[in-house]
């Protein structure tokens, strides 16, 4: 049911603001998936630099959809 709904919004996005969007949840998912797992990103604050660069795609793709 619910996904029938989201189904039916997402058909009415054009294709690609649907890929960019989800390329920006994708980034962002795998950006907090490495944040939990990595020790060093426990620390309030820091960023080890894996996490910078999932944290740039995130950026780079919020950029692409702003467009
Ligand atoms: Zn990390």
């Amino acid at each position: 049911m619910a996904d029938e709904a989201r189904g039916r919004v997402r058909a009415m996005v054009p294709a690609r603001v649907a890929r960019i969007t989800d390329k920006v949840q994708n980034t962002y998912g795998a950006f907090v998936n490495h944040s939990v797992k990595c020790e060093d990103c426990k620390e309030v604050g820091w960023r080890c630099e894996t996490a910078e660069e999932l944290w740039q795609e995130y950026k780079a793709a919020q950029r692409e959809a702003r467009e």
